[in-house]
C-alpha cells in the first residue's frame, strides 16, 4: 500500500493557530481611536460667525438632507446672516458628496475628520453641525 502523506493538511491547524499571535486588524474602540486622515470626508462643522444664512448648501443638496434652522448658540451667530438660521444635516439622506461645502460663499461649512456616530434615536441623526 503507497502512503499519500498530505502535509500541507498536516500543517494547515497550527497555521490557524499561529493568527492568535498576530497583531488584530481591528480598533477596540472607543479605548483605540482611529488616526485622522486628511481630506476625509466625515461629519459637517459651520463656523456660526461666518455662515451668512444664505441657504445655497441647502438648495444644492440634491439628496435634500439639508433644512435651515436656527441655530443653538443665537449670540454666536454672524450679525450678517439676514435669514437668521443655519443648517441642519439629516444624516439619513447625506452621502457627502461634499456639494453643499463646495457652494458655501463664506467657507464656514467643512467636512471634518470625525464620522462615528452610534445612537438608537432615529430622530438625533438630524445632526447640528458644531461651531468650529
Ligand atoms: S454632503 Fe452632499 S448629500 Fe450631504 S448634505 Fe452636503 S450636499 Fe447634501
Ligand atoms: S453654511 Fe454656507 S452655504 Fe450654507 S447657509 Fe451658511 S453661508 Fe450659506
Amino acid at each position: 500500500m503507497a502512503w499519500n502523506l498530505d502535509i500541507k493538511g498536516l500543517i494547515h491547524p497550527f497555521s490557524a493557530l499561529a493568527q492568535g499571535f498576530k497583531q488584530p486588524h481591528t480598533l477596540s474602540y472607543p479605548v483605540e481611536q482611529r488616526a485622522e486622515v486628511t481630506g476625509y470626508r466625515g461629519f459637517h462643522v459651520n463656523t456660526i460667525s461666518d455662515c451668512v444664512g444664505c441657504g445655497n448648501c441647502q438648495d444644492i443638496c440634491m439628496n435634500e438632507a439639508i433644512d435651515m434652522v436656527e441655530p443653538l448658540s443665537p449670540e454666536a451667530m454672524n450679525p450678517k446672516n439676514a435669514s437668521g438660521l443655519v443648517p441642519r444635516i439629516d444624516y439619513g439622506r447625506c452621502c457627502w458628496c461634499g456639494l453643499c461645502v463646495d457652494v458655501c460663499g463664506p467657507d464656514s461649512l467643512r467636512l471634518e475628520g470625525d464620522c462615528v456616530y452610534v445612537s438608537p434615536d432615529a430622530d438625533s441623526f438630524l445632526y447640528m453641525p458644531k461651531d468650529k
